[in-house]
């Protein structure tokens, strides 16, 4: 073999030394309700020491986990660098769990330290008795004196724990193939899943993160990282920007619509990066309360499919352009983006920003049939997505019982994302559904994510979610939960009316529900496994047409 090239470790640590000095200036904003509070990325670097240190203090060594279950703010983006950095793990918890769920996945990881916001401590407080292996739970930005202690953990308060550490640490050299961090998936299909990202793995990510036809984060941009630090490492935005030093807005609790209107109009950020449904909300805000948002260059959107009439209003009415990419908790999670190629202007374009995108070079993607054959790139075969990389989950955290790939989701070293769709033979992503839920009708499939995009273009439309419902002729049929937009009014009839030109005949839905509001899950996706809930137990009020 010829000798080639040095061999230093792509780890977090290295990340943390080089944003927290290069880019010392860059800031991580934090909205309090009505105003930022800042601190520049060197306070940051010394912010992350005192916490290493303190959690040293605390006895956490070698690989262990600490859970963070906090808003984003300063103080998670401290435990983002700290934790890894100093050899640990950081496991982010989904502060909107089911109880049962989070008792699940702190007791699967071996949590021994959790960091809590002080908002949250009441959520946590009811399920802390039954957190096995959490020995210290650290209360940031609120009382800790509010949060009693089950027998054999002791409870800190943030500040006076780290008020008299070193604010340097002798980050160690860490195995770049060694955890970094866990999260588990949402659940949104089933029970939570933990992945283990590696420093390796998170660099990788990050540097695709900033490349010019990926999200193109850079030195000039404020981000708004409006998707929480729990979902799929708010999608690679705080490592990325410590690598480039972008500065980062953290919209902390201040979730609603007015209030991310109240910090877009405070603190002009350049981009951001949410689900549909928080974009939704906000262009309905919007709409009532103009304002000006074109200081947002670009805003990624991801999570679920983005719908061409969200697209549309955002760039043609506010002129901010939406970035549609897709990606999963175990893709970390970058796994797709829709920039169209540069043989396509105007209306060609568009087609392909609606699509999910294009792969990136780290990124390989096979589409597999019904019987486990491989199907062409010729945008009509549709079948499920798999794909391979070094940033893609090559099995779950297995926990005590050993990481053993779980062959419905893994297989010859390939991830089965349980997405359907098809690939063009430019290599550009249409996802038609989750495989679990496609609707089969009279045999044929019946895309759900088609028809939701048709109805939400409707006008009076706010929001509209799709699912099969069981029929004794077809033995499925589409059934369309929709919610208006306020002050607007249309019927079932003129919604299949308004169809009628853009799907096919046998596809047109007769089963319409009207609802103020489609279930959503812990990151604000539908849930559509809630919606069937409903249909099957009488819940909604259906009209057939
Ligand atoms: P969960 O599976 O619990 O929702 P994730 O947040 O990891 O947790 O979700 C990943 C899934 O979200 C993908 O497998 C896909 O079904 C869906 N998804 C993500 N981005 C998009 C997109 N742009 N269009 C359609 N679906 C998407």
């Amino acid at each position: 073999m010829l000798s080639t090239m040095q061999d230093g470790q792509l780890s977090l640590g290295r990340l943390l030394r080089h944003g927290t000095t290069v880019h010392s200036e860059s800031e991580v904003i934090t909205w309090t309700g009505s105003e930022a509070r800042r601190e520049t990325y060197g306070e940051l670097g010394k912010h992350a020491a005192k916490l290493a240190n303190a959690l040293r203090s605390l006895g956490i060594t070698g690989d262990q986990r600490v859970g963070t279950f906090m808003w984003n703010n300063a103080e998670h983006m401290a435990a983002y660098l700290a934790i890894p950095a100093m050899g640990a793990v950081l496991h982010t918890l989904n502060i909107r769990l089911f109880p049962e769920q989070l008792v699940f996945v702190a007791n699967h990881a071996e949590d021994q330290v959790v960091i809590v916001d002080g908002t949250l401590v009441p959520l946590l407080a009811k399920q802390l008795p039954e957190l096995k292996t959490v020995r210290h739970v650290i209360v940031a930005n609120g009382d800790a004196s509010t949060l009693p202690a089950p027998d054999g953990v002791q409870v800190h308060s943030y500040d006076e724990l780290l008020a008299g550490q070193p604010d340097t640490f002798d980050w160690p050299e860490v195995d770049e193939r060694s955890a970094a961090a866990m999260c588990y998936t949402s659940g949104t299909t089933g029970d939570p899943k933990g992945v283990a990202y590696s420093h390796r793995s998170i660099w990788l990510h990050s540097m695709q993160v900033t490349m010019t036809d990926s999200m193109r984060l850079a030195q000039h941009d404020k981000a708004l990282a409006i998707v929480p630090m729990f979902h799929a490492m708010a999608w690679g935005m705080p490592y990325a920007a410590l690598m480039v030093g972008a500065s980062l807005l953290m919209p902390d609790r201040f979730l609603q619509p007015a209030p991310i209107a109240q910090m877009l109009d405070a603190e002009k950020p350049t981009f951001a990066g949410a689900v549909p449904t928080i974009w939704q909300g906000l262009l309905s805000h919007l709409d009532a309360n103009p304002q000006d948002i074109s200081h947002l260059r670009e805003v990624v959107v991801g999570g679920s499919a983005a719908p061409p009439s969200l697209m549309h209003a955002f760039e043609d009415r506010y002129n901010v352009p939406i970035l549609h990419a897709w990606g999963m908790t175990e893709t970390s999670p970058l796994g797709s983006v829709a920039r169209p190629p540069v043989s396509a202007t105007g209306e060609k374009a568009w087609d392909y920003r609606y699509t999910q995108g294009r792969f990136p070079a780290s990124v390989s993607a096979r589409l597999i049939g019904d019987n486990g054959e491989e199907l062409p790139w010729d945008n009509e075969s549709v079948g499920e997505l798999e794909v391979q990389g070094p940033w893609i989950a090559a099995s779950y955290y297995g926990g005590k019982a050993g990481d053993e790939p779980d062959p419905e989701k893994f297989h010859d070293g390939w991830l089965r994302t349980g997405d359907v769709g098809k690939i063009s033979p430019d290599g550009y992503l249409t996802l038609t559904d989750r495989a679990k839920d496609v609707i089969k009708s009279g045999g044929e499939w019946i895309s759900s994510v088609d028809l939701e995009n048709q109805v939400m273009a409707h006008p009076a439309v706010a929001e509209a979610a799709v699912v099969g419902i069981p029929d004794e002729k077809w033995d499925e049929r589409p059934l369309v939960a929709v919610v208006l937009k306020e002050g607007q009014s249309v019927t079932a009839e003129e919604l299949r009316e308004f169809l009628s030109d853009k799907v096919a005949k046998w596809q047109l839905p007769e089963n319409w529900t009207f609802v103020d509001e489609v279930p959503k899950t812990s990151v604000g996706k539908f849930d559509k496994k809630r919606l069937r809930a409903f249909h099957s137990e009488g819940k909604l009020d259906v009209s057939q047409l």
